[in-house]
């Protein structure tokens, strides 16, 4: 097999070649047919997280050293099953599920909640990804079909699709009359704001700095769009939803995208952390008590929930996002275009 690699973190990938992995136990082996680039693969990339203040959540200290394979969005044809391998066939294709936990702690038991394991087996992120030929999946039960949902579009729901579901499932129940306001809308922003309308029926509003992608926002079926770069914006956002929204989600993680999602909620509103740029927010802890707003992070999403979502990608319910599709080898200049925010949409990489 040939993967292309981190070699260094943050220089250019470079092609390796293997041999071409036997599946054990209960593994499958896939042969890789489109892989999505995401945003966190910059950070794992760069071979840190930005914790702020100088400090850094090393990939190193979570034990993952180079050479490593990136590619947490994979999606391929199964070519081989483990001896205990059973529930996938050899020469159909699935979407993997790659947010998987040790297996064996209470957490991994409750099957749902993998992703708050203590020794998660990411595919991607811990253990080699999608970003190469052929990719091994520890069971068959991470193997999500996608019939009637094209191949390019169906790998993105593994992180993008998913961590937008999820995200926009933990903001609780909202009314018809309430607002919500989604910051940011590259990849998981933009898919969320398909995704909205499905999950809750509050009126959506998205903040983002950039024009092109708040055109694409408005397309999408967002009610409005603010540039949350603008120094009126709080204020515009308070006129537009009469005082405040009930949620918001930042799709960002800057502290100045986390702080307008907060002077923007009305009292009791929530706000959910989902992006990963980093840096940290210094927050007064008194007004959050008395304006009882409420802040909860979001990672990803579970099993469940990934099936909730494939079925309805599988009945129309989640308009596509934009996908551009290039070859395996120009896995650096989407880590480029990624980097220099140029993408909209998702760029999804075939072996
Ligand atoms: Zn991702
Ligand atoms: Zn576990």
């Amino acid at each position: 097999m040939r993967s292309q690699q981190i070699i260094k973190w943050g220089k250019p990938l470079e092609e390796r070649s293997y041999d071409d992995p036997t599946p054990k136990g209960t593994e499958v082996l896939l042969k890789v047919i489109a892989c999505g680039v995401c945003h966190s693969d910059l950070h794992i990339w760069s071979g840190y997280f930005d914790l702020g203040g100088g400090e850094k959540l090393r990939m190193a200290d979570r034990g993952v050293t180079p050479p490593f394979t990136m590619g947490h969005e994979p999606l391929g044809t199964v070519v081989a099953l483990g001896p205990e391998a059973e529930g996938a066939e050899v020469g159909r294709s699935y979407v993997v599920f790659p947010w998987i936990g040790c297996g064996k702690c209470r957490m991994c038991q409750r099957n749902a909640t993998e992703q708050l394991c203590n020794q998660p087996r990411v595919i991607g992120t811990r253990v080699p990804g999608g970003y190469g030929d052929h990719v091994i999946v520890p069971d068959a039960k991470y193997l999500i079909d996608y019939e009637g949902v094209p191949e390019n579009l169906a790998c993105t729901y593994a992180c993008s699709g998913l961590t937008a579901y999820s995200a926009l499932k933990k903001l609780g129940a909202l009314e018809a009359d309430d607002y919500l306001v989604t910051i940011g809308a590259g990849g998981v922003g933009l898919s969320a704001v398909h995704l909205a309308a499905a999950v809750t029926p509050a009126r959506l509003i998205v903040a983002e700095i950039d024009g092109t992608k708040r055109a694409a926002a408005r397309q999408a079926g967002a009610r409005e769009t603010v540039d949350n770069g603008a120094p009126d914006a709080v204020r515009k956002v308070l006129e537009l939803t009469g005082g405040g929204a009930a949620a918001t989600i930042d799709f960002v993680g800057r502290p100045e995208t986390a702080r307008f999602g907060l002077d923007i909620l009305r009292r009791g509103g929530r706000q959910v952390q989902v992006g990963l740029f980093g840096d940290r927010l210094p927050l007064s802890l008194a007004p959050l008590a008395m304006t009882m707003k409420s802040l909860l992070g979001s990672y990803v999403g579970n099993l469940d929930e990934m099936h909730e979502l494939m079925a309805l990608a599988k009945a129309g319910k989640v308009p596509p996002i934009p996908i551009e599709a290039r070859p395996l080898e120009a896995a650096n200049s989407a880590i480029q275009d990624l980097l220099a925010g140029k993408v909209l949409g998702r760029v999804v990489l075939k072996p």
